[in-house]
């Protein structure tokens, strides 16, 4: 998968791609990824992308045409214009990353893992020209309900959740079909393979109907500073485990996130 990353800092993109899973997916040639600064595509000598708001007031607005012009150079085909706009490849996103934008989720974050490239607009100052927004960009999408200075946090944030997503880019497939937010069905069906029984255990089969946040994990020592690892997980009593693993989802779910249960 191939992701480009548009961006008037591209320095700021030194160092979260090195580490870990990303790191191994890009040495692997499993994920592409290209930082484009946004200032190839300016034509003054001051490189300038922004300018000031029609109607007045406070701060700076991204202009349209370096964006306009960066992704169809990397698309490597225009977009066209009011007249005559350019039927989109359906594999390919380009994201607009925007506190207005739709709230990110891992619903999401599946649909763009199942794409071949994704285009990412990163907005700063008071902003990125509507334009954008309107006919360029497939997606606009915020990470939550608040205002950063930036889109590249965002950025980096979306191509890490879709990079594991992608079939090899963890030591283990199970690791992300059980975390938090996973799809319901694949939780069902790693807790039964995990479980090597007939049938799931009711509270699974309750909660594999739901978005459930991830279980608790604890590893060595037993016991550190009084406070023990539940008695069950050390049993080894894999339908005992599945089934505690499933309530604990469930009651941290019910404690931390109350909306996800409709509660
Ligand atoms: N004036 C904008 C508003 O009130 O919605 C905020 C602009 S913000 C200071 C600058 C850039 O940061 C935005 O263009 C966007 O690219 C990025 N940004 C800020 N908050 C974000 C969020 N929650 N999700 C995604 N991108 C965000």
């Amino acid at each position: 998968m191939r992701f480009d990353l548009i961006t008037i800092f591209p320095e700021f993109f030194v160092g979260p791609l090195d580490h870990g899973i990303l790191r191994r997916a890009r040495e692997t040639g499993l994920v592409d990824v290209n930082i484009q600064d946004l200032r190839e595509f300016t034509k003054d000598r001051h490189r300038t992308v922004d300018d000031r708001p029609f109607g007045g007031g406070e701060g700076m607005v991204l202009k349209p045409a370096p964006l306009f012009e960066a992704v169809e150079s990397l698309l490597g085909h225009g977009v066209g214009d009011a007249a005559q706009p350019v039927e989109q490849d359906l594999k390919t996103a380009i994201v607009l990353l925007s506190a207005a934008g739709k709230l990110f989720d891992q619903r999401t974050a599946r649909r763009f893992a199942q794409l071949d490239r994704i285009l990412f607009i990163c907005g700063r100052y008071e902003g990125v020209d509507e334009r954008v927004a309107a006919n360029l960009a497939t997606d606009e999408i915020s990470i939550g309900n608040y205002v950063l200075s930036g889109g590249e946090l965002p950025a980096m944030l979306i191509l890490d959740s879709v990079t594991r997503l992608l079939p090899g880019a963890l030591g283990n497939e199970a690791s992300s079909q059980n975390e938090s937010f996973a799809a319901p069905m694949h939780r069902a069906e790693t807790e039964l393979a995990k479980n090597d029984s007939p049938g799931m255990p009711e509270p699974a089969q309750a909660s594999a109907a739901r978005l459930l946040l991830d279980f608790p994990h604890y590893t060595r020592p037993a016991e550190y500073r009084g406070w023990s690892v539940p008695e069950v997980l050390i049993g080894g009593n894999h339908a005992e485990v599945a089934k505690w693993r499933n309530e604990a989802a469930l009651e941290k779910t019910r404690r931390n996130r109350p909306d996800l249960l409709g509660e």
